[in-house]
């Protein structure tokens, strides 16, 4: 059996939801990656007998290895240190060696700030300096060391402390798995495969059909724990198991990749964005330049979430406007007037102007009503149209009619825009 964890997330600005959870999932996978399976992620306040309530809990579920973030600034109002201290049994002491070299960070930062309360910034050192007895220490990155606390009596988890802000938390987590204290808790750990399958352009219930199939004389299922899950607009499948059931799962792959042929489009975790960028890097490189209409820039965003999208991406128009329509993208006045401004004809015309405008090799247009509102009965809130084109005449559109409201809209369409790049990419001459 493999070595199980539980989270423990903490501050109140997290539990109210004013700052959204990034180290729970984050954890998740890095525990998954060093094959620790994971029981719960538990979000409490800054309460202290909330986060002794929680590690009860979790003990109580017999998990090997607790994972805390945040509460361990300067302030009294951070309580882990001493709460994880108390939960396993260890006296809190004031770490010398420990307080200097936070000391020395202060220092640092003193410089920087003027009129500095030095007294409230010695009882912070001090204060941060104060550890459970017997504690591994993760040397600080901001002011807070992290630690790695087993329990005192042998029995129960052991419970490394890390630090809320993500930019903190994740550089200390690798330095956590790399001692001894940690190393010791997970050691029944054997490492989980995970692999991703990503399908577009089919619903839920398909998938679910052709796991009934599997089950009913394909490949064995039995060894693979698999979720599927919709995002963004895909469909993503997601496969867990032992290394000994790699053929297994190399039979199921090949089962869903022969019944779904057209809708599978990733099998390697890569994302669309990053496929059509390496379409697009392919020899002779060709440069892609948008349009946007109801979604105001997202699309030109998500292309250029990728590192060295400078190399293909040539910049993207967002035109709300008849107006600007006509006079930044080029679309012919007569189209807007005879077909309306959310047609085929006009996304046609912006993946054109687009084109043309920017010098690329590759235009996208979209038009579209993300809502709410601005709907009619021929073309309701969420009618969008999409249009690429490539310089060898080859073109593609599409409609769609979404449901959900603006930001749903406005995000499914990035994503119906970037499979119909990539098909545009693919297709031949
Ligand atoms: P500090 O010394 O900054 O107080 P800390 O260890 O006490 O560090 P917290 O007070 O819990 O950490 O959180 C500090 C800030 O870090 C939060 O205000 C928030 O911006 C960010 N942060 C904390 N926890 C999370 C989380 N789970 N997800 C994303 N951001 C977080
Ligand atoms: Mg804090």
């Amino acid at each position: 059996m493999s070595a199980r964890a539980g989270i423990l997330v903490t501050g109140t600005e997290v539990l109210t939801g004013r700052v959204t959870d990034r180290n729970g999932p984050w954890l998740a996978e890095r525990l998954r990656e060093i094959g620790v399976d994971i029981e719960a992620i538990v979000v409490v306040g800054d309460r202290p007998q909330d986060m002794a309530a929680a590690l009860g809990w979790l003990a109580a579920e017999g998990v090997d290895l607790i994972v805390t973030s945040g509460g361990l600034g300067p302030t009294a109002d951070d309580l882990t240190a001493e709460v994880v201290g108390g939960f396993q049994g260890r006296e809190m002491v004031l770490d010398e060696a420990l307080r200097g070299r936070i000391a020395a960070i202060l220092e640092r930062l003193a410089r920087r700030w003027k009129d500095l309360d030095l007294n409230a910034l010695e009882d912070g050192n001090r204060k941060q300096a104060t550890i459970p007895a017997g504690a591994t220490i993760l040397e600080p990155i901001g002011t807070a060391p992290g630690l790695v606390v087993p329990p005192a009596s042998g029995e129960g988890p052991t419970i490394v402390v890390l630090p809320g802000p993500p930019s903190e938390l994740q550089p200390m987590w690798h330095a956590s798995v790399a001692t001894e204290a940690l190393r010791a808790a997970t050691r029944s750990a054997s490492p989980i495969e995970q692999r991703m399958l990503r399908l577009f352009g089919i619903p839920e219930s398909e998938l679910a059909e052709s796991l009934r199939r599997a089950e009913e004389g394909g490949p064995s299922l039995e060894r693979l724990e698999i979720t599927t899950c919709m995002r963004r607009a895909e469909l993503e499948v997601v496969t867990r198991f032992d290394p000994a059931a790699t053929e297994d799962y190399q039979a199921f792959a090949t089962f869903l990749g022969e019944r779904h042929a057209d809708t599978l489009f990733s099998d390697d975790e890569s994302s669309v964005d990053e496929q059509v960028a390496a379409l697009l890097l392919r020899a002779p490189r060709q440069t892609l330049a948008v349009a946007e209409s109801c979604t105001g820039g997202l699309v030109a965003g998500r292309i250029t979430d990728l590192a060295g999208s400078s190399a293909y991406f040539r910049g993207g128009l967002v035109v709300y406007s008849n107006d600007a329509k006509v006079t930044q993208a080029g679309v012919p006045v007569e189209l807007l007037e005879e077909f309306g401004a959310v047609s085929r004809e006009v996304a046609m015309a912006l993946a054109d102007g687009a084109a043309a405008r920017l010098g690329a090799d590759v235009g996208l247009g979209i038009t579209g009503i993300a809502g709410p509102g601005g709907g009619t009965e021929e073309k309701p809130t969420g009618t969008v149209w999409l249009s690429a084109c490539r310089s060898d005449g080859v073109r593609l559109e599409q409609t769609i009619t979404m449901p959900g409201d603006r930001a749903n809209v406005r995000d499914r369409t990035t994503t119906f825009a970037l499979h119909l790049l990539r098909r545009l990419l693919l297709a031949p001459s």
